[in-house]
């Protein structure tokens, strides 16, 4: 287990990542998956307080002895995706553990949104980050880049070769800043999203119908009556070129159509 871990090496990416986070002394930082505690050192000599969580038990030991003298560290020995995030923390800068990419973002999101002056600075793989700023019409462009774009603001703060990382790894990482919108999630969007995204090389038309067990209303003769109603150019265009706010636009006339729940 311990030797399958993949170390940040490189100083000046290390820098980045903590300049970027813009660390003040009233900031409460969560850093998830702190491995030895070299990320979690930089972050404590300029935040306030860091809650650095790491479920590897060896790691979190040897990160203990490593930072003994810092007495504003506190090490949560958990996985990340089992606990509540602590209610005080004001911003989340981590070098994310990949292979809980997904669920982890999905959590950090919805902890961000209830913070709207808090900001994320994570490192994915560079693949899911890719997924994650994608723009409509780009092969990548996904219910992740969807969710992601629909709550919070996403700009790429630098591309990480694999050569920073000790052992190296076969993949290049990516480190992303994560702004929550100041919105409130709509469920009933995304759950409509999601349903569409699953055929997101079909147009829209297509994909509702395919889709429509997801719908509010079932029925296809119904369902296509309804659709009649909305704009035609909009139901002949691929689900993949849609922006987000278009989206959203199509969602509230489909929930006025009774097409989608609310
Ligand atoms: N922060 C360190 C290590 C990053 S590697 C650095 O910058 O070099 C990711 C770390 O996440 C590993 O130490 C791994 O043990 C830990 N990890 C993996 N899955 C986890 C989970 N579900 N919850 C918490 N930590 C996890």
């Amino acid at each position: 287990m311990r030797n399958t871990q993949i170390f940040l090496k490189d100083r000046n990416i290390m820098s980045k990542i903590v300049a970027s986070a813009e660390l003040n002394k009233d900031d409460i930082v969560l850093e998830i998956g702190s491995g030895d505690g070299r990320l979690t050192r930089e972050l404590a000599e300029k935040a306030a307080r860091v809650y650095a969580v790491e479920r590897d038990l060896n790691l979190l030991d040897s990160s203990k002895i490593a930072l003994k003298e810092l007495k504003n560290v506190e090490l949560i020995n958990a996985d990340a995706l089992e606990i509540d995030f602590p209610e005080d923390v004001t911003k989340i800068v981590s070098n994310l553990p990949y292979a809980i990419s997904s669920p982890v973002t999905t959590k950090i999101v919805y902890f961000l949104n209830k913070r709207p002056n808090s900001f994320a600075i994570l490192m994915y793989q560079k693949e899911f980050g890719e997924r994650m700023l994608s723009i409509p019409g780009i092969r990548d462009y996904s219910m992740l880049s969807v969710f992601c774009q629909y709550t919070c603001d996403i700009e790429r703060i630098i591309n990480v070769n694999k050569a920073c990382f000790r052992p190296m790894p076969s993949v290049d990482s990516i480190v992303i800043k994560l702004s929550p919108k100041r919105i409130t999630i709509d469920e009933g969007f995304l759950a409509f999203c999601r349903a569409i995204f699953q055929h997101k090389k079909k147009n829209l038309y297509s994909a509702i119908l395919d889709s429509r067990e997801k719908m509010a209303l079932h029925t296809k003769p119904e369902l296509k009556a309804r659709l009649e109603k909305l704009d035609e150019s909009f139901m002949r265009r691929k689900v993949f070129l849609f922006e987000v706010d278009e989206l959203l636009n199509i969602y509230k006339e489909m929930v006025k159509l009774g097409i989608c729940q609310k």
